[in-house]
C-alpha cells in the first residue's frame, strides 16, 4: 500500500522538469508552458474555497488553470464524503482514467484527490486506483507545495494525511471564481463531535485563524474591488481569535463590517450552541452584517438530537429561533434537517415536523441519514428502512415548500437592496441575491448592471426564488428624508 513508484513526472508532463528554484514561494506567478491543471470541486463552500486557495499555490507555482480535463497535465478532485452518495461521485470520475477503459492505455495525466475522501480513505485509494499519484486531505494543505514538489522531482505517489496540526491553510495566493463574493475561511476542522458527522474525522481539529491575518486578507481584497465577503468555518460561530487581540465572533463580524469598501458580511455556518445575544445584536446593529443566519437544527426531536450529540434540546434551539426574530431587523433563518437517523420514531419526526411549523425557517437543506465510517452513529442499530427515509424527507420538504411560498409572499410590494451576480440571455433579465440571501430574478432597462447594488421592486414569489423589477427612481431614505 502507498509504495513510491518512480516515474519521472517530466516525461508524462512536458515542462514539469522546470526546477523549483526558477518559482520560490513570494514570486509572481510564472506559468510555465505545459504545466496545465483542472480542478473539480464537490460538496460545501469550505470545499470550494479550499479549491481556491490550492488553485493559488499552483499558480504559484507556474501552472495555468485549464477548463477541461482532457487538456490538463494534473487533475485534482476536492472531494465530499459527507454522505456516501458524495464519495461515490469521485470514484466514477477516477475510473474515467482507469486504463482499461482507455483500451489499456494510461491516461499520461497525473491524477489528485484532495479533501475528505482522500481524508477517510487514505492511501487505499492508490490500490483503488492506481493511476493516483497524489492523496491530500484539507489538514494537510499546508504541506501542498512540498507534495508537488516531490511530483514534480519524479515520485510516483505521495500523500498527505496528517490531522494533528494547530495550523489553518494559509496560502500567497487564491484563485477566486466568484468576481464580486470572496470566500474567507476563518476557522478550520470541528471539535464538535456529532454522532453522524464524519468532518471532525476528515478536517480535524478545530483552528481559528489569527484576526490581524484575516482582517489583512479583507482589506486587501476591498482594495481590489470585493463588496462582499462570505466567512467561512463548520462551526463558524465557534471562532476564538489565537492572536492576542482576543476577538470573539461577534467582534470580528464587527471589524469586517467596518472595512471600507465592503458592504455585506455573510457567514457560514453556525453552530446553535453557540449562537449568542451578542451575535444576533451586532447583526441588529450594522447594516453591513446580513440579515441571514443558516442555523442547522437536524431535528426537532430532543431525544434524537441528544442521540445526534448536537448539545442543545428542542426547546433551547428554539429560544434561539425567538432570540433572532426578537429584534428590529428581520433576519432569515435557513436550516438542515437530518430524517431517518437510527432509531427515529414516527413520533421523532412528527416533532421535527412541529419544529418545522414553530421556526418558520426561510430555507432549509434535508437529508436522509447516511452512515459514515469512523462515526458513532454508524455503529448504532435501529436503523430506519430506506424506503421510510424517502417518505420522511418528501413531506418534510413538502410542508417546507408551503412555507417558503408563504413567506415569500409576504414580500410582494417591498424594495430590496440586490447585489447583481448575473444576467440572462435574455437582455433586460438579471438575477441576484438580498442581503438576507433570496434569490431576485428582476427586469431593468440598463444594459451594465453586474456587481451593482440596486434597489428592486419585488412582483413575485415562488418559493426558491423572487421576481421583481428594478427602481430605476429610487432615491434612499436618508436622502429624501434630508437626512
Ligand atoms: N457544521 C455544520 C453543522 O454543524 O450543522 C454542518 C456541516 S455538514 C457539511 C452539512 C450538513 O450535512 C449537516 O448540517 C447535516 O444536515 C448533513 N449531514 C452531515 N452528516 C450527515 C450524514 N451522515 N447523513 C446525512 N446528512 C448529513
Ligand atoms: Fe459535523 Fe457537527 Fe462539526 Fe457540524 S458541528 S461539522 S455537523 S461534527
Amino acid at each position: 500500500m502507498g509504495e513510491s513508484i518512480h516515474v519521472p513526472l517530466a516525461s508524462l508532463l512536458p515542462g514539469l522538469a522546470a526546477s523549483t528554484k526558477e518559482n520560490p514561494p513570494g514570486s509572481n506567478p510564472v506559468t510555465l508552458p505545459g504545466r496545465t491543471f483542472y480542478i473539480e470541486t464537490f460538496g460545501c463552500q469550505m470545499n470550494e474555497h479550499d479549491s481556491e486557495k490550492v488553485a493559488g499555490v499552483l499558480l504559484r507555482r507556474g501552472y495555468r488553470q485549464v477548463v477541461s480535463p482532457d487538456d490538463a497535465g494534473l487533475v485534482f478532485y476536492n472531494t465530499c464524503s459527507i454522505r456516501e452518495k458524495a464519495a461515490q461521485k469521485v470514484f466514477s470520475r477516477l475510473g474515467e482514467f482507469n486504463p482499461k477503459n482507455n483500451a489499456g492505455r494510461e491516461s499520461g495525466k497525473v491524477i489528485g484527490v484532495l479533501g475528505c475522501v482522500a481524508q477517510q480513505e487514505g492511501e487505499e485509494i492508490f490500490d483503488r486506483a492506481p493511476w493516483v499519484s497524489l492523496v491530500c486531505g484539507s489538514a494537510s494543505y499546508r504541506k501542498l507545495p512540498l507534495l508537488l514538489e516531490r511530483l514534480e522531482s519524479g515520485e510516483r505517489r505521495v500523500s498527505g494525511l496528517e490531522t494533528d496540526t494547530e495550523e489553518a491553510f494559509e496560502t500567497e495566493l487564491t484563485r477566486r471564481n466568484h468576481p464580486f463574493r470572496a470566500y474567507v475561511t476563518i476557522i478550520e476542522g470541528c471539535d464538535k463531535a456529532c454522532s453522524y458527522c464524519v468532518v471532525p474525522y476528515t478536517r480535524g481539529p478545530e483552528r481559528s485563524r489569527d484576526s490581524g491575518s484575516i482582517l489583512g486578507e479583507i482589506r486587501e481584497l476591498a482594495d481590489v474591488g470585493y463588496t462582499e465577503i462570505q466567512l467561512l468555518g463548520q462551526t463558524v460561530n465557534s471562532y476564538r481569535d489565537p492572536s492576542n487581540r482576543h476577538l470573539i465572533f461577534s467582534e470580528l463580524l464587527l471589524a469586517v463590517a467596518e472595512i471600507p469598501g465592503i458592504r455585506r458580511v455573510r457567514f457560514m455556518t453556525s453552530h446553535p450552541r453557540d449562537m449568542g445575544t451578542d451575535i444576533v445584536d451586532a447583526i441588529d446593529a450594522s447594516a453591513a452584517l446580513c440579515d441571514h443566519v443558516h442555523l442547522p437544527v437536524q431535528s426537532g426531536s430532543t431525544r434524537v438530537l441528544r442521540a445526534m450529540q448536537r448539545t442543545y434540546t428542542r426547546e433551547e434551539y428554539l429560544e434561539k429561533i425567538s432570540l433572532i426574530r426578537g429584534v428590529r431587523r428581520p433576519i432569515s433563518i435557513t436550516t438542515d434537517f437530518i430524517v431517518g437517523f437510527p432509531g427515529e420514531t414516527e413520533r421523532d419526526f412528527e416533532e421535527t415536523l412541529s419544529l418545522l411549523h414553530l421556526a418558520q425557517f426561510d430555507g432549509a437543506f434535508s437529508f436522509q441519514y447516511s452512515p459514515r465510517p469512523h462515526t458513532a452513529a454508524a455503529l448504532m442499530s435501529d436503523a430506519v428502512p430506506e424506503s421510510e427515509k424517502l417518505r420522511r424527507l418528501q413531506v418534510l420538504q413538502e410542508r417546507q415548500r408551503a412555507i417558503q411560498v408563504q413567506r415569500n409572499q409576504r414580500l410582494l410590494g417591498q424594495t430590496f437592496e440586490v447585489l447583481v451576480e448575473g444576467a440572462s440571455r435574455r437582455e433586460t433579465q438579471w438575477t441576484g441575491r438580498t442581503s438576507s440571501n433570496r434569490v431576485l430574478n428582476f427586469t431593468s432597462p440598463r444594459k451594465e448592471l453586474l456587481g451593482e447594488y440596486v434597489q428592486v421592486r419585488v412582483t413575485g414569489a415562488g418559493p426558491n426564488s423572487l421576481t421583481g423589477e428594478q427602481c430605476i427612481e429610487y432615491v434612499p431614505r436618508e436622502a429624501a428624508d434630508g437626512s
